[in-house]
């Protein structure tokens, strides 16, 4: 993706290889130098122009001249008592601050990504929803992310697995540049990352789903379901007000026939109000439909917010009465809670203390 900035100067991580040659030749460089550029951001993830060692110095200097590199500073690291969940919180060049969470099992590693600062779409339980919403990400602030923690991760010699997009903000709503760093990501000339390993995470923007089911088929896609009922869920998530369950069923029963891909339904279990005996039914007939997986996540409190997490016993109850009507179901592990993993949450925690919104 082609971005100046107020200068003119391009965004030289966010192109992709083709933009790269083109822009390249079209400033008088050689096709093979945009190769070599790509190969040292996107390859070997070295972010400063002066370490470009095959490009000369005169070239380099042109560089500087006509592209900037996009800024990504590690800010603050937690990580949970288990040790499984890592924190990060990254300030980008216009002091905004984001953050991606590593959740590790074992050697495998899944990163999850920020794609907004803030977010418009408004579910009443996230912490996301209580900041402010600045901007979308820029496709290299995206890139960036994933490359601080590549590199993180490589020095005890190991590497990201898979990467969803469910941190802060809603990926659809930023489509393009969520696609484009999926697509840089999978450069056989970059990192070589299979889309298979991706999953974007959508609370249900039909229009985004329709493009999707078009362009990305190989391309995971989770839906943020947390009820079947048009009343409860427009309740906790104002986006159904504008596309109703049953409108998202027929956009997701089109997208499974045309992409035969699992679909990932993440449901929040909401203490005495959406993990009772008549949900587990309703949900399951809504599910007959496809080939899916549930993944039941216990409600991760955040501060000020009425929710309630249920009950580890309920919880599992929930889980059994799918698990008896042959969903494919999962339980998550309510992981780095002493961390506030959840969505939003370190970036809200550190604003509250600093007594600020934004
Ligand atoms: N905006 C996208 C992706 C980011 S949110 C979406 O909504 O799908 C990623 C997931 O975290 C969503 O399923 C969301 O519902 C969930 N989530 C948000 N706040 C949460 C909380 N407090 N506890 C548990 N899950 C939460
Ligand atoms: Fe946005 Fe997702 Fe949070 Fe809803 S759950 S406010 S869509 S980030």
């Amino acid at each position: 993706m082609i971005k100046k900035d107020k200068d003119g100067k391009i965004d030289i991580i966010g192109m992709n290889l083709e933009e790269m040659v083109t822009t390249f030749v079209g400033l008088g460089l050689k096709k093979f130098n945009a190769t070599q550029v790509f190969d040292w951001i996107h390859n070997k993830m070295v972010f400063n122009f002066d370490e470009f060692s095959n490009i000369s110095k005169k070239d380099r200097e042109f560089l500087k001249e006509h592209f900037y590199i996009a800024q990504l500073t590690f800010k603050t690291h937690q990580i949970s008592d288990d040790k499984d969940t890592e924190k990060f919180l990254f300030e980008l060049s216009d002091n905004r601050l984001i953050e991606s969470v590593l959740i590790s099992h074992k050697n495998r590693h899944t990163l999850c990504v920020s794609s907004q600062i803030g977010c418009l779409i408004g579910c009443d339980f996230c912490a996301t929803a209580t900041m402010t919403y600045e901007r979308n990400l820029s496709a290299s602030e995206i890139l960036l992310q994933f490359y601080y923690v590549q590199k993180y991760l490589s020095e005890r010699g190991e590497r990201l697995g898979n990467v969803v997009y469910m941190g802060m903000g809603e990926p659809f709503l930023n489509y393009d540049s969520v696609i484009e760093s999926i697509n840089i990501l999978n450069s056989p000339k970059g990192q070589n990352f299979s889309k298979r390993n991706f999953t974007v995470s959508t609370s249900g923007i039909v229009t985004g789903i329709e493009k999707f089911t078009e362009n990305e088929s190989q391309v995971n896609l989770a839906i943020s379901l947390h009820s079947v009922r048009d009343d409860r869920r427009t309740e906790i998530m104002p986006i159904n007000k504008r596309w109703g369950v049953q409108e998202l069923k027929k956009a997701l029963i089109n997208y499974q026939k045309k992409t035969k891909n699992r679909i990932t339904f993440e449901y929040i279990l909401i203490d005495d109000f959406n993990c009772e005996y008549s949900d587990a039914f309703e949900l399951a007939d809504y599910l007959r439909s496809f080939s899916c997986l549930v993944n039941l996540i216990p409600y991760n409190p955040v501060k000020g917010k009425i929710y309630k997490t249920p009950s580890k016993s309920k919880q599992r109850e929930f889980y059994k009465l799918l698990k008896d009507k042959n969903i494919n179901v999962t339980l998550r592990e309510t992981k780095g809670q002493d961390i506030a993993a959840a969505c939003g949450q370190l970036k809200a925690k550190k604003e509250m203390e600093n007594g600020t919104e934004n």
